[in-house]
């Protein structure tokens, strides 16, 4: 079982602390994607541009949400990686 306060995240799948990871959240009822806070069912992603990368690749936080993430909520997230970060790995949204 995983430890107090820690989520998996969707795309390495690998367990951290929520304080760690991003949240995106599918609200309930309206079904509306945000970050961060929220009600609804949420999935956790690491706040490194591989993460990112690889779950916008097989867009895997819209089958966590099992919904439609439209392409803004990963430029969202992407805008929030600093630019040294991104320019290392040549990430691209
Ligand atoms: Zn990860």
């Amino acid at each position: 079982m995983a430890e107090k306060n820690h989520r998996l995240c969707v795309s390495c799948r690998q367990t951290a602390h929520r304080d760690r990871l991003w949240r995106v959240v599918r609200t309930y009822p309206h079904r509306q994607i945000q970050l961060d806070t929220g009600m609804g069912r949420s999935a956790y992603l690491c706040q490194q541009a591989s993460c990112l990368q690889a779950a916008k690749k097989k867009d895997k936080l819209s089958r966590a949400l099992r919904t439609k993430v439209p392409p803004e909520v990963y430029q969202q997230l992407a805008s929030r990686l600093d630019t040294h970060c991104l320019d290392k790995l040549d990430y691209k949204v």
